[in-house]
């Protein structure tokens, strides 16, 4: 048996507040918010539009080096740079992602932090928590039978079946659902046609519902989607259809952020969670924006590396709120860059100085990515128990020698005492900064150069190669209008690069765009590099076969 607890264990012990208390030490009384149970509440409407006169407190965003497939604790030291802020007494609050069904009972566990540093209660958050993703799946399957009916009823919108880019929506790792026949069995059961399903998370409606600003912006989003396009080519919309209210309505609930504690009694605020390749990975604008009304820190995470989930938050989500971080935290840890040194994941949990010295060359990129912005960093190393002495003194080193702001963070095990040394590089960072924040590229220049700019300055590529179909299609997204949106890079997380096996720091690579997505809901042109999936399937031991639930309904083996 391992000496240390799992993290449903610790959660399990930990004792909750009331959310009233939680609620209470954020000036939130019981009229303002909307209670799910003891421990979890969504904050109404009327509040949020009343913070929107008070100042704004700072954010601060958690982002990683290339990350393995297990994650490199992002979320876990997310939760514990809040509990360490609190510590030192500022108000805080963490803002992050709602986790997806699919990757919890797949591979990759929950999305809740972990040992001392998780939010609760985990097992709801982890679940099914306040019903925001099951909304989300309706409103997105509303939408395809309300298609499918359109046509079956006549198509006076000339929909070509062939050519309908929504697909359906489940929150589950399912790769039976990719592809599949709708309408089949006759005349009265709609028109066949090629259909597929997306996980939520990765539906438009997610990525929607979390960069809205509040209901009607929201309503004004879904009506801009593209569903599908005419025999004659031309793009048709939500609001062609004119279903835009009844799938906000659906929605109308799920916008409201929601409200819970970390084991430290730090409020938290997990909201919506899109796919951070194919969407921008980050929790919702909503969120954010009052979190940062309610708080004087709001410490957030945008999903992966900075290659993908930094420079999303920054280009898209902050940009389009009108919000910016104040100081970034860059997560690594020496297994991953063991990894990008050279090592299989087999080996990871040996002492390697080589290999970690090796890989230290891919956090130097993202540094240097975030100096690009023009905004202050810590690195923080999220310590694993595997890690030497010797391993950690030469990655600080490093760090000292390169004036590069470090912490030694060990929330994981230690909770919000493991990042007291982290909360204060941060507000030190922060302090002694001179902003000099800009963006990378210019809405106004073309959707070819946003990507141009990408693989350059952040993923430090050569250049960018289009397929013929992309080509045809950056021409016809600009004669459309759309060349002014920002591009949502979908690529993989553990490269640089395209190409998943080339770690560290790839140089002089070309990134190979092989299709353009109009995403008009969220307003950004996807850009599909390599195979992305949208819809994962199990691994051969799911996390599900661990799962199990006693006759009082406590929940066992989620991770
Ligand atoms: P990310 O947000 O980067 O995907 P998470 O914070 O969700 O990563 O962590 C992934 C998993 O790794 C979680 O199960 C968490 O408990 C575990 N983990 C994170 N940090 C540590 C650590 N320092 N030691 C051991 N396990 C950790």
């Amino acid at each position: 048996m391992s000496e240390y607890k799992s993290d449903i264990e610790i959660a399990q012990e930990s004792e909750l507040l009331p959310i009233q208390s939680i609620a209470d030490s954020l000036g939130l009384s019981s009229e303002t918010i909307e209670y799910f149970g003891k421990y979890k509440a969504k904050i109404s409407y009327e509040k949020i539009r009343d913070l929107q006169k008070n100042e704004d407190g700072k954010i601060i965003l958690v982002t990683s080096i290339n990350p393995t497939a297990a994650g490199e604790g992002k979320s876990t030291v997310t939760v514990g740079l809040g509990d360490g802020l609190k510590r030192l007494g500022k108000k805080t609050i963490i803002a992050l992602r709602e986790p997806s069904l699919g990757p919890t009972m797949g591979i990759k566990g929950g999305a809740t932090g972990g040992g001392y540093a998780q939010v609760l209660p985990m097992e709801d958050i982890n679940l099914h928590f306040t019903g925001d993703l099951h909304a989300i799946t309706t409103a997105n399957n509303a939408l395809s039978a309300l298609i499918d009916n359109h046509i079956h009823q006549g198509n006076q919108l000339n929909i070509d079946q062939r050519r309908i880019v929504w697909k359906r929506a489940i929150d589950l790792n399912d790769r039976s659902l990719r592809e599949i026949v709708v309408g089949l069995g006759g005349p009265v059961q709609g028109i066949p046609r090629q259909d597929g399903f997306d996980i939520t998370v990765a539906s438009e409606i997610m990525a929607v519902l979390c960069l809205a600003t509040d209901l009607s912006d929201l309503k004004h989003r879904i009506s801009r989607i593209v569903i599908a396009y005419t025999y004659d080519k031309q793009p048709v919309t939500v609001r062609d259809l004119g279903v835009e209210g009844a799938i906000t309505l659906l929605l109308k609930d799920a916008l409201k952020p929601n409200l819970v504690q970390t084991i430290e009694h730090t409020p938290a605020i997990v909201h919506g969670g899109p796919f951070a390749n194919i969407a921008h990975g980050c929790n919702s604008v909503i969120a954010t924006r009052t979190a940062s009304k309610l708080a004087d820190y709001v410490v957030t995470e945008a999903g992966f590396g900075a290659d993908l989930g930094a420079e999303k938050f920054i280009h898209i989500k902050s940009r389009s709120a009108g919000f910016q971080p104040e100081a970034v935290v860059i997560v690594a840890t020496i297994r991953a860059l063991k990894m990008h040194g050279g090592l299989s994941k087999y080996e990871l949990t040996h002492e390697n100085i080589f290999a970690l010295e090796k890989g230290l060359e891919n956090l130097k990129k993202h540094i240097e990515t975030v100096t690009q912005f023009g905004l202050p960093y810590v690195v923080a190393i999220n310590r694993f128990t595997t890690d030497t002495k010797a391993e950690i003194s030469v990655l600080e080193k490093w760090c000292m020698n390169n004036n590069i702001p470090v912490s030694l963070t060990e929330v994981w095990e230690k909770g919000g005492a493991g990042a007291v040394d982290l909360a204060e590089k941060v507000l030190h960072e922060i302090e002694k900064s001179q902003y000099t924040f800009s963006y990378l590229y210019d809405l106004h220049t073309s959707i070819e150069e946003k990507i141009r700019t990408i693989v350059q300055k952040v993923y430090g590529g050569r250049d960018v190669e289009f397929s013929v179909k992309a080509l045809k299609q950056l021409q016809e997204f600009e004669d459309f209008g759309w060349g002014t949106l920002p591009v949502c890079m979908a690529k993989t997380q553990y490269s640089l690069s395209d190409d998943p096996q080339k770690l560290g720091r790839p140089k002089d690579f070309t990134i190979h765009v092989r299709e353009l997505k109009p995403k008009l809901g969220a307003g950004f042109i996807v850009a599909l590099t390599g195979e992305m999936m949208t819809m994962p399937g199990l691994p051969k031991q799911p996390a599900a076969y661990r799962m199990d639930v006693d006759e009082n309904g406590m929940a066992i083996g989620l991770f």
